[in-house]
């Protein structure tokens, strides 16, 4: 049995899918599902237009609603972006930083992590830090050092009092919304190695940072890669989008 000293972690990533009244459909299900939270944190990141409403409904549940980017200033002439104040006014108390759509898609540049993660920390938006390798990079053996790479940077301004809020999530590049999933041993692995990194940077606090799993998670692998003991959450795409998948995902230990 897998001994836990952190609480389960599982979030939905919606990216630019749903609609408001699906939305807040799925809210309200998920909502009337998971107790008092204290068996496991569940948290959806949710298109920035839907916060404030999404927020509404989750109000007075342990249900985490967070942004899916943000601007690490605070206002300015940037257009199109968002201050992490302005999350938090709609009722946002999480971020996902470079996610790797963020990262590939939009080409975000490696340097600007820091900065957003350290935002995110000062605005007391509790961020999930995104890091993976490309599929070449995991073909020429580089993993590691892409892991390590993309660690080093966005933890630049991170304090080890700060660690404990942050969460990392493992995601593969080659692994997000393919349906191929990373087996058991890539993610045991690459959790090993996020783990030793931490503690490098962050010493005994490393132990309070919470690193997920994300990549083509759905109801059937849920439960084996939740088992391993390097893995204190999930981080879902696809399967996040409506109840019959999420739900199973949720109680992985059903
Ligand atoms: C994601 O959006 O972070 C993700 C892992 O997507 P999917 O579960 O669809 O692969």
């Amino acid at each position: 049995m897998t001994v836990r000293t952190r609480k389960p972690y599982i979030a939905g990533n919606w990216k630019m899918n749903l609609d408001r009244s699906k939305s807040l459909d799925l809210v309200k299900t998920v909502k009337g599902r998971i107790g008092d939270g204290s068996g496991r944190e569940v948290a959806f990141f949710v298109p920035s237009i839907y916060l404030a409403d999404v927020s509404a409904v989750a109000q007075g549940s342990p249900l985490g609603v967070g942004g899916q980017n943000m601007w690490h200033e605070d206002h300015g002439a940037y257009t199109g972006e968002l201050a992490p104040r302005m999350l938090r006014e709609v009722g946002a108390d999480r971020v996902l930083v470079g996610h790797s759509e963020r990262r590939h898609v939009f080409k975000e540049p490696e340097e600007w992590m820091s900065r957003k993660l350290r935002a995110a920390l000062d605005s007391d938006l509790q961020p999930i830090f995104c890091i993976g390798e490309k599929l070449e990079e995991r073909k020429s053996k580089r993993t590691d050092r892409v892991l390590k790479k993309q660690l080093e940077s966005g933890f630049a301004h991170v304090k080890p009092e700060d660690a404990h809020r942050i969460s990392i999530a493992y995601e593969p590049v080659w692994a997000i919304g393919t349906g191929e999933t990373a087996t058991l041993e890539q993610v045991d692995l690459a959790h090993a190695t996020i783990r030793k990194w931490l503690t490098s940077k962050v010493g005994e606090e490393a132990e309070t940072v919470r690193i997920l799993y994300g990549g083509s998670v759905n109801p059937d692998n849920a439960k084996d890669i939740m088992a391993l003991e390097s893995v204190d959450g999930l981080l879902v795409g696809g399967a996040s989008l409506q109840a019959e998948t999420f739900l199973p995902i949720i109680e992985y230990d059903a």
